[in-house]
């Protein structure tokens, strides 16, 4: 076992404190990781606060993992010590089930093992990545491009794959209008990845107060929604609508701007049942949609396609002690636009 340095919350509602936890011996698949930079994604808010149930604590979260291998098993055949790696929501899976077998290791449907706050093959509960050390089996480590800077790289391992996975299922592409809704850490890669893909991008916002950003980022569009005639502007309009918000929506409003045959997908997570009219589905022929994250091979190719165009995370670099600030800032949704831990300051 290795003793490694961490952040752990310790309740619902106390801040996160440093800590120590234990990292299992490497074994004959395993690869050992020296983290570097860990994101702050919004799944770990909602998870250490308890939004989508009770967790066992002290609990570390984080599955915005990048670093450098630094010792493998003597099985390990896909990385090498020195790689420069990542990992993000997953570290294993059942591997037998048909959505396993089908490379959907992300719908095992016996529940894959998450990075963090899950129970592992051991029987112990995983814990992520704010922390200096992990150790992950081989097959769920992905190569992080030399292309893509260290640190801005970390959230695509979550936010870019969470978001890059239905915007290809999707099409997004030359010829379609793809909305973003909330333009934090999934939104504005969202933005990025579906410019990136040739499609028309609108960002639909609680102010105008990011648009620079966006159209930086290459939005074409950008509306307020706290304004009710932008859902008069651009109603029938888009063919796609990723819903990124973690609090909940008015479904109906944002349905009702998708043109014949559109999709709605959501990938915001909000603990809360979320109800619709069935009659705005039936308009349009409407769809609404979820996703969850990406497979691996899937991971693996948005990092190729990130160091391909040139897209990387906007980040704001924090040190341990700034974690519980930051979280305050993400629900307030002043993130601009991912806050990413340098876990050389863990301790
Ligand atoms: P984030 O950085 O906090 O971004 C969320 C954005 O939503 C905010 O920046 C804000 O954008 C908007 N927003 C927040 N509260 C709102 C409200 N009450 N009403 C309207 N808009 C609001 O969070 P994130 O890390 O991108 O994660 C977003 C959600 O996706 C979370 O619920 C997270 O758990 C979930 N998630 C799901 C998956 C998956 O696999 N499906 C994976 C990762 C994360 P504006 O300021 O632009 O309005
Ligand atoms: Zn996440
Ligand atoms: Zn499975």
């Amino acid at each position: 076992m290795l003793t490694v340095n961490a952040y752990a919350a310790t309740s619902p509602t106390d801040p996160l404190v440093p800590t120590t936890i234990q990292r299992r011996d490497v074994g004959p698949t395993d690869v050992l990781i020296a983290i570097r930079y860990a994101g702050i994604c919004h799944s770990d808010i909602h998870t250490v606060r308890g939004d989508w149930g009770p967790i066992a604590y002290p609990q570390v979260v984080g599955h915005e993992i990048v670093g450098e291998v630094v010792e493998v098993g003597a099985e390990v055949s896909r990385h090498a010590v020195g790689d420069r790696v990542g990992v993000g929501c997953m570290v294993n899976s059942c591997r037998e089930c048909e959505n396993c077998r089908a490379g959907m290791e992300n719908y095992c449907l016996r529940g894959n093992t998450q990075t963090y706050a899950s129970v592992d093959r051991d029987g112990t509960v995983t814990q992520g990545g704010y922390s200096t050390h992990v150790v992950v089996d081989q097959d769920f480590v992905l190569r992080v491009p030399e292309a893509i800077p260290y640190e801005a790289a970390a959230p695509l391992l979550c936010a870019g794959i969470t978001t890059y996975s239905p915007l290809a299922h999707w099409n997004a592409g030359p010829g379609k209008r793809v909305a973003v809704v909330g333009m934090g850490g999934l939104g504005h890669l969202a933005v990025k990845l579906a410019v990136a893909m040739g499609a028309e991008v609108t960002v639909l916002s609680q102010s105008l107060s990011k648009e620079a950003d966006g159209r930086r980022f290459g939005a074409s569009g950008y509306y307020a929604t706290s304004d009710p005639a932008t859902f008069e502007a651009l109603a029938n309009t888009f063919d796609l609508i990723v819903n990124t918000v973690s609090a909940p929506l008015d479904l109906g409003a944002y349905l009702r701007l998708l043109r014949l045959d559109g999709t709605m997908v959501n990938v915001g997570a909000p603990p809360e049942p979320l109800p619709i009219q069935v009659f705005t589905l039936f308009g349009n022929r409407r769809t609404f949609a979820g996703s969850s994250i990406g497979s691996i091979a899937e991971t693996q190719e948005m990092l190729d396609f990130c160091a391909e165009h040139g897209i990387a995370t906007e980040i704001e670099l924090i040190d341990a002690a700034g974690i519980n600030d930051a979280y305050e800032r993400v629900l307030r949704s002043d993130v601009r636009y991912r806050f990413v831990i340098d876990t050389a300051t863990l301790g």
